[in-house]
């Protein structure tokens, strides 16, 4: 399991360090979260959604109001 949990690892940090874009029009660092929607299913029911967004200062106020 020890080296399951340090792959994990190794990913989670070389995504931290790619992922840092400044955004040019607000100046401030533009992050990825992970947003859930609903969406509906072939069974007629709903299913959570998942997708990340770019969210900076720019943005942010609509995504956090589920405007986006
Ligand atoms: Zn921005």
């Amino acid at each position: 399991m020890a080296k399951g949990r340090s792959f994990g690892a190794k990913l989670a940090h070389e995504a931290s360090a790619e992922g840092k874009i400044i955004c040019s029009k607000c100046n401030t660092e533009v992050k990825k979260i992970k947003l859930v929607k609903a969406a509906k299913s072939k069974n007629d029911g709903w299913l959570p959604k998942y997708g990340f967004v770019d969210i900076c200062k720019c943005n942010e106020k609509d995504i956090l109001a589920g405007k986006v």
